[in-house]
């Protein structure tokens, strides 16, 4: 498929002219003489733009476009205490002024620290989903506002259903652009995987463009065989949203599960290490949970050979930096 053709299925579903796009494409020339292995670049989806930038924003473009066809009257979603697409999503809902209720994972912390606390400048009204599970807990509280009289629309976890992985099918055609303006190939897009919809967008978009590039996601919380299910579910929801002729099973995707560590948010010396290296050889910050644990894993696959000298491979940076300062402790040791 054609970049217009696809650009023009995008442009039916009207996403909003939310954040700063195209996000930057730079070199890592630092990084990549000190890893010694392909040549590493970045894409910046750090810099997206609104409330702190990352890559929630590019889903949020299509989801919000669909909360205001629905005339809905407060946005809401869930996801941890520090979450980064809680607050993108609260910065979202106070761009449109509409109101936003975030059901956060556990009870309240003793301090207002890293997300949490950009979220209450952003004004989300923050309900704690204690022991539930998150997704439960969030619907049992649109169910309370709709009994108010409200008309939520809920934003599901990470915004990873198939309307707001879209924004990642069109990241995908940004990146073809930005790649085609200068005469640039990659081998790899390395990107941290955790709720699909980033990978699914970008691996649909980039097997309706041919391209050769392949996306590896670097998971953050689940087993390859879990976080495959997802992507392929994602990835049926786009095929019908964008009315693409290609489905993408579970073992279309590439993922790499070595580096879960102790589990979603637990830093250890990988994200340590990562975070050093990429700050002191080229003065950019990954984040503790996602951006820290993917450039760690893209270390690792380094070590162990798993790219040539010749290639060129891509980091793309999903954002996430507010939760170093809630992690200060754990990262100091
Ligand atoms: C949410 C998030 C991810 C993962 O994106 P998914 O679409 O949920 O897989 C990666 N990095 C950061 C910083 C995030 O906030």
């Amino acid at each position: 498929m054609e970049i217009e053709a696809l650009m023009q299925r995008l442009a039916r579903l009207e996403p909003l002219d939310l954040g700063h796009f195209p996000t930057p494409l730079a070199s890592l020339g630092r990084l990549t003489e000190t890893l010694g292995g392909p040549e590493i670049w970045i894409k910046r989806d750090d810099l997206s733009g609104l409330g702190g930038g990352g890559n929630k924003i590019r889903k949020l473009r299509y989801l919000a476009a669909e909360a205001l066809r629905q005339e809905s009257d407060v946005i809401m979603t869930t996801g941890a205490q520090q979450s980064n697409h809680a607050r993108q999503t609260a910065s979202t809902a106070a761009r449109l002024g509409l109101p936003c209720v975030l059901v956060l994972g556990g009870n309240p912390p003793a301090g207002a620290q890293g997300n949490y606390l950009l979220d209450r400048f952003f004004d989300a009204e923050v309900r704690w989903a204690g022991d539930r599970p998150l997704m439960k807990a969030l619907l049992a509280e649109a169910e309370v506002l709709h009994s108010e009289g409200h008309r939520p629309f809920v934003v599901p976890y990470g915004g990873s259903n198939g309307l707001g992985a879209c924004g990642f099918v069109e990241a995908f055609v940004e990146l073809a652009r930005q790649i085609k303006a200068r005469a640039l190939h990659f081998t790899a897009v390395i990107v941290a995987s955790s709720s699909g919809g980033t990978q699914a967008g970008l691996s649909v978009g980039a097997h309706a463009l041919k391209a050769t590039t392949r996306v590896i996601g670097i998971s953050i919380a689940e087993k390859s065989p879990t976080l495959h299910r997802q992507l392929a579910d994602i990835a049926a929801q786009i095929q019908t949203r964008l009315d693409l002729d290609f489905e993408l099973g579970a073992d279309h995707f590439l993922t790499i599960d070595d580096y879960l560590g102790g589990g979603y948010g637990v830093v250890s010396d990988l994200e340590r290490r990562a975070i050093r290296t990429l700050a002191q050889t080229e003065g950019l910050l990954a984040d503790p949970v996602y951006t820290g644990r993917a450039l760690g894993g893209l270390m690792g696959l380094i070590r162990k050979g798993a790219f040539r000298h010749d290639e060129r491979v891509l980091f793309w940076h999903t954002g996430g930096t507010p939760s170093l300062y809630a992690y200060a402790e754990e990262l100091i040791a």
